[in-house]
């Protein structure tokens, strides 16, 4: 389904919506498109959290996998699937190391589809939803990091508590990396519109831009993404108990 077929089904106005026309990020079209469902079977996914701790049930969701690469560049050549899925995996690690139950929404490189991803954070009762993304634009200077939440008139309640969870994540990202905030933003995403969770898609850098892609395939950037990832997240958990 086309990007304005989807707008309509679900009216969205934001004063401040700016991701639509700055950047061409190939996922966020993917985000929004639909997918066929096939209905999950959520023992097949808690291999991946066997190692979890007892805490709080964070999914975490590399975006894209298999047939869909995301956005892809050349010297060095870039696939942001593979950028996901290695973020992801240390996202997971920290978070174990800090306690929580983490289910991953896919460990290897698979294509997931976007309501299968949505029905496995329903299923397994997660108590937030986190969907890791990487940026493109046709301007190769574009550059710096976003997050987006799904802002629901009908959902009050999870769309403040997932604006909460975006500014607890991008802030510690941003203190991580050092690199540009291009902000807390609203969007029109699957996956952050569909779950019933608070829900936050970050977008982790330029795949487009030379100089943070060179960045982005490194293990030690990887890292600090996915360290202020967890630290946003144990930081939202924290300040619930208060
Ligand atoms: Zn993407």
């Amino acid at each position: 389904m086309g990007l304005a077929a989807t707008l309509q089904n679900r009216p969205f106005s934001s004063p401040f919506s700016t991701w639509e026309g700055r950047s061409s990020c190939r996922s966020i079209l993917l985000c929004l498109a639909e997918s066929n469902f096939t209905k999950p079977s959520c023992a097949r996914y808690v291999a991946s959290a066997l190692n979890s701790g007892t805490g709080p049930t964070v999914v975490i969701d590399a975006g894209h996998g298999g047939n869909d690469q995301g956005a892809k560049a050349k010297n060095p050549y870039c696939e942001e699937k593979r950028i996901c899925l290695q973020t992801a995996r240390l996202v997971k690690k920290y978070l174990d190391q800090l306690g929580y139950h983490v289910i991953m929404t896919r460990n290897t490189d698979a294509f997931i589809p976007l309501a299968r991803r949505v029905e496995i954070a329903k299923q397994c009762d997660a108590e937030i939803f986190v969907s890791i993304h990487f940026n493109s634009s046709r301007l190769p200077t574009a550059s710096g990091i976003e997050i987006f939440f799904y802002d629901s008139q009908e959902e009050k309640r999870r769309t403040f508590a997932s604006k909460r969870l975006a500014d607890s994540i991008l802030t510690r990202v941003l203190r991580r990396t050092s690199a540009h905030s291009r902000g807390v933003k609203k969007g029109n995403l699957y996956v952050t519109r569909e779950t019933s969770m608070p829900a936050v898609l970050l977008e982790g850098g330029f795949i487009s831009n030379p100089g943070e892609r060179a960045n982005l395939k490194a293990l030690d950037y990887q890292e600090k993404i996915a360290r202020g990832v967890a630290d946003g997240v144990d930081h939202y958990f924290k300040k619930l108990k208060r």
